[in-house]
């Protein structure tokens, strides 16, 4: 497994395979301006699965897919079911916000899916609509029913917490574990690409201490679970006699790049070495330019070598070129 000059083992893909997206969530992507990447720009199916395979070849041992919205891709089953079949891959997750999972679930199970993270958050229709522009919650709700029943197991239910749109709705997210198995996750907000998403994220930060305490005055003491695995960013609870686990990732209160076991490739072919710097080395060159498998492993180790550790996030400095939305998250 590759290591990293911090002595991080780095076994995680994480693969943005489109940048558009069906909403505009208010920290993720503005309603004006945007561009996005050329249909011959994006990496095509058979292009990532090589990347995959030379990952794969060094130790890398998990993959997901993200985006924009993943579920846009129209060759994305294409793509898992390459990805599935390469040798040495364990675990295909995605993150995705689930509108199209009805017409498609099964489908992505059959090909080789094996975990999904669903982005939800509120369960209030109007408050969810004001910060996941364009959502509707019903359509949402029918695609985490629909995970569920494709058998994706466990639900991962990942919420962006931000001041005056969703602050309050952290209750009734966590109340969903009482009932159900499902993992609700809590995201703090963090400023990228510089524009008009990235100062809202900025004014309308919330500390996961904040949501923490609204959740345990509402609904009782969290019971603190042990770390599963120690590149788990989320610190994971439970509440008394709840069935899931409440989790919160803390990136900009609580930062865990230490534990940081992640490479990212983007849509447009390059490995973008951490979320929260401008840092990339292109791989769609060598892809183009009749690179095998050779070519890949060696541009991937030296992305490895030369990931960063640590960010500024807590002084509002972050990525200037790419947003959210062109990382994958
Ligand atoms: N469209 C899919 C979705 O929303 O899950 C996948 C791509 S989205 C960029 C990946 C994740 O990034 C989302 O689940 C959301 O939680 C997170 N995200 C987006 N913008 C963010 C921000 N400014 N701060 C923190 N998390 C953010
Ligand atoms: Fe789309 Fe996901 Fe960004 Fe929301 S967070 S705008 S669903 S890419």
């Amino acid at each position: 497994m590759p290591k990293d000059p911090f002595g991080r083992e780095i076994d995680y893909l994480r693969i943005s395979v489109i940048d558009r997206c069906n909403l505009r969530c208010v920290y993720c992507m503005p309603l004006r301006g945007l561009s996005f990447i050329p249909g011959p720009e994006l990496l095509t199916c058979a292009e990532i699965v090589a990347v995959v395979k030379a990952a794969a070849s060094v130790g890398f041992r998990k993959v997901r897919l993200t985006g924009g919205e993943p579920t846009l891709r129209a060759d994305l089953l294409d793509i898992i079911s390459g990805i599935s079949s390469v040798q040495g891959i364990r675990d295909i997750g995605m993150t995705t916000n689930a509108l199209l999972l009805p017409g498609m679930a099964r489908e992505l199970v059959a090909a080789g899916l094996s975990r999904i993270n669903i982005h939800i958050d509120s369960l209030d229709p109007e408050r969810l609509k004001r910060v996941m522009r364009f959502s509707h919650l019903d359509d949402m709700l029918a695609g985490i029913h629909a995970a569920e029943a494709a058998g994706l197991s466990p639900i991962k239910i990942n919420a962006v917490v931000v001041r005056d749109y969703n602050d309050q709705d952290v209750v009734e997210l966590a109340k969903l574990t009482l009932e159900r198995s499902w993992h609700v996750r809590f995201i703090e907000l963090m400023p990228l690409g510089g524009g008009p998403c990235a100062q809202l994220s900025l004014s309308q930060f919330v500390p996961s201490a904040e949501s923490r305490r609204r959740i345990e005055s509402a609904l009782g003491p969290l019971v603190e679970l042990p770390s599963s695995h120690a590149s788990d960013e989320s610190r994971n609870f439970r509440l008394e006699h709840g069935k899931g686990v409440l989790g919160f990732i803390s990136p900009v209160s609580e930062p865990y790049c230490g534990d940081c076991n992640r490479m990212r490739l983007t849509a447009d072919g390059k490995f973008h070495l951490c979320l929260l710097h401008d840092d990339e080395i292109d791989v769609k060159s060598a892809l183009r330019n009749g690179g095998g498998v050779e070519k890949i492993r060696e541009l991937l180790l030296k992305a490895v070598a030369s990931k960063p550790t640590g960010h500024d996030l807590d002084k509002g400095v972050s990525t200037e070129v790419r947003s959210m939305f062109q990382i994958g998250g």
